[in-house]
């Protein structure tokens, strides 16, 4: 496994590559898994994904600065070189990059790629400018590696639909794959974040995939649960544990992200249904969501 902290270095690794499996008649694919680092499970499933499908895997590990808020967590974002490398040879990675934020931005940016719409709610209305700082370092990581398949995880399912818009708004010339949720045994999902928890906090943040699957198992049981009624018992159930306080909860159609209508049936609803929310454990902000078929199924994007 190579690691390369520079540009220039990756693009001459990964053209050299390229060309000699091509003299050897061979025509590999490319795949990509950009992360911020202090891999977990989820960072592995997505990356396993990758070494199924492609014949070169590059994995990316980059603290983005311009996806954070002026009051967001950049400086205390947890890192662990060491095990992340650990990580990635377990997984057969063959390229890591990690650029310093110097040679990702060597000068003030003064271009930026932004998606309309998408990036209005959800994270967007708590993160103003997060999505941007995300479409901007997935651009750059994009045209520098040239990968035919980039891997995200529905975990941040905002994202997923933004970059999805933006790959085909903008003609880049890749794949988008999607890859499912990995969660503890206990349902809570992995996040770098999940470090920043006290004991008390991680115990009580199950109640977002509790009062999530308790939506599911609703729809499931062919109850006609409307978008109001399953917004109000996750508000409900998140309320009534006193360590949670409510970022948002919002239901809306996936991968379009359109609001749905409070008197809306959720089983009635056009097309797959996304249930997403952004809830604070003692300054910690955990994301978590599910995505619904009509028949209640959760889906994996
Ligand atoms: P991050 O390092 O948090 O920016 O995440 C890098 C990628 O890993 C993103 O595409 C995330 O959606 C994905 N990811 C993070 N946590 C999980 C998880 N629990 N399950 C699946 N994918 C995840």
């Amino acid at each position: 496994m190579k690691v390369f902290r520079e540009i220039h270095e990756l693009r001459s690794f990964l053209k050299a590559e390229r060309l000699v499996n091509a003299a050897q008649g061979k025509l590999i694919q490319t795949g990509l898994v950009p992360t911020m680092g202090y891999l977990h499970e989820g960072h592995a499933s997505l990356l396993r994904k990758a070494r199924e499908e492609n014949g070169l895997v590059v994995l990316s590990i980059f603290v983005n600065p311009i996806q954070f808020g002026p009051n967001e967590d950049l400086d205390k974002y947890p890192r662990d070189e060491k095990n992340d490398l650990q990580l990635a040879e377990r997984e057969g990675v063959d390229a890591v990059f990690l650029p310093s934020v110097e040679e990702m931005y060597p000068n003030p940016t003064k271009t930026k790629v932004a998606v309309q719409q998408l990036t209005e709610h959800l994270c967007g209305a708590s993160r103003p400018g997060h999505f941007d700082g995300v479409t901007t370092v997935v651009s750059k990581l994009l045209n520098i590696v040239q990968p035919d398949n980039a891997y995200f995880g529905q975990k941040d399912a905002q994202q997923a639909a933004v970059i999805s818009q933006m790959v085909a708004d903008l003609n880049f010339d890749v794949r988008i794959v999607p890859c499912p949720i990995v969660r503890e045994n206990d349902g809570l999902a992995l996040s770098s974040r999940n470090v920043y928890l006290s004991p008390e906090d991680r115990k009580a943040a199950l109640v977002l995939s509790q009062s999530l699957l308790a939506v599911q198992s609703r729809v499931v049981n062919g109850g006609d649960i409307t978008a109001g009624q399953a917004k109000e018992e996750i508000i409900q159930a998140i309320s009534a544990e006193p360590r949670a306080l409510i970022d948002y909860v919002e239901i809306v159609t996936f991968p379009g992200l359109l609001g749905i209508k409070p008197e809306q049936v959720l089983t009635d609803a056009e097309g797959e249904v996304l249930i997403a929310l952004a809830v604070k454990f003692g300054g910690t902000r955990l994301i978590d969501n599910i995505i619904l078929t009509k028949k209640g199924e959760a889906i994996h994007v």
